[in-house]
């Protein structure tokens, strides 16, 4: 009975695909997605198109034309009188494919709701069983502990580390892991380079990059403590004083300079936002900013 241009009906259902896609992917996926996108910003789009759909098929599409008794309706029905008990003339399913007024879209529209409600709790469920809150409080106390006892040792005085739990300071969408004032005694690291940090230090875990970055991050923020303001500058720091935090939360010193060195490649692929940090040119083996000019490994 479709007598009215197709209506698209893919587009809610592509973007539930789509998002089911996008959520399993940042839950198992690479950590660059993680730290690229906020997983809530997805459920926040995905949200604001059901609503914008369910919104789009309420609005009347052309003038609708007069549903009084028709001449075709005359031909095939007879005359009918103005308001009697009829038994309806169509399924609710046709009557909503002919009057496209509330129900359906309604419909359509709870349907993407619980789907996104859906996704969401399989969001959080995991999130709780694996990320650093599935940690006991108890536990994590002791690494935030055992982080700032590592960045006093870079910043040169006691500075406190705390895991930015509840995403106030830091996160995706400050577009920074880690925040600390410069010259101060407190930082903020994101609870994934909390996580990265505690696996490697108290379960010996490494996981390559990730790891890498963690220990920069944690590195980078005890400089800027220290009183290093340029981003540059206090990369360039932190990534040679990662060498050292790394051995001492039990990694092979060959294989924390190769996670070094590889921030250093990556540090040169920045670009847009985040050009700042860059690190100087002077940043290499025996430049200026080598904290160690008698060896020649750098990091
Ligand atoms: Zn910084």
């Amino acid at each position: 009975m479709r007598n009215q241009a197709p209506r698209l009906p893919s587009a809610p259902a592509a973007l539930r695909v789509a998002l089911a896609i996008f959520v399993l992917a940042w839950i198992f996926g690479p950590y660059e997605l993680r730290s690229a996108v906020p997983v809530w910003l997805a459920f926040l789009i995905a949200l604001g198109l059901e609503v914008s759909f369910f919104l789009g098929a309420r609005r009347p599409r052309a003038p609708r034309p007069d549903r009084g008794p028709q001449p075709i309706d005359r031909e095939r029905f007879g005359y009918l009188a103005e308001t009697e008990d009829l038994p309806p003339l169509f399924e609710e399913d046709e009557l909503a494919e002919e009057h496209p007024g509330l129900w359906q879209p309604l419909r359509r529209f709870l349907v993407g709701l619980g789907v996104i409600g859906g996704l969401a709790l399989v969001f959080w469920t995991v999130e709780l069983r694996t990320g650093w809150d599935s940690l006991a409080v108890e536990t994590r106390r002791e690494a935030q502990d055992r982080f700032s006892d590592e960045a006093s040792r870079i910043a040169g005085k006691a500075v406190r580390i705390r895991c930015d739990e509840a995403g106030a300071y830091v996160g995706a969408v400050q577009h920074a892991d880690g925040v600390a004032a410069v010259g101060g005694d407190l930082a903020y690291l994101t609870p994934e380079r909390c996580l990265d940090l505690y696996r490697l230090a108290f379960d010996g875990e490494v996981r390559s990059s990730q790891t890498a970055r963690a220990l920069a991050v944690l590195a980078h923020e005890a400089w800027h403590l220290r009183g290093v303001r340029d981003e540059g500058t206090t990369e360039c720091y932190a990534l040679q004083s990662g060498v050292q935090l790394g051995k001492r939360l039990g990694l092979a010193e060959d294989a924390v300079r190769q996670l070094m060195r590889q921030q250093l490649v990556e540090n040169a692929g920045r670009s847009g936002a985040s050009v700042e940090y860059l690190v100087p040119p002077d940043c290499h083996d025996g430049g200026a900013l080598d904290l160690d000019p008698d060896s020649a490994r750098f990091p």
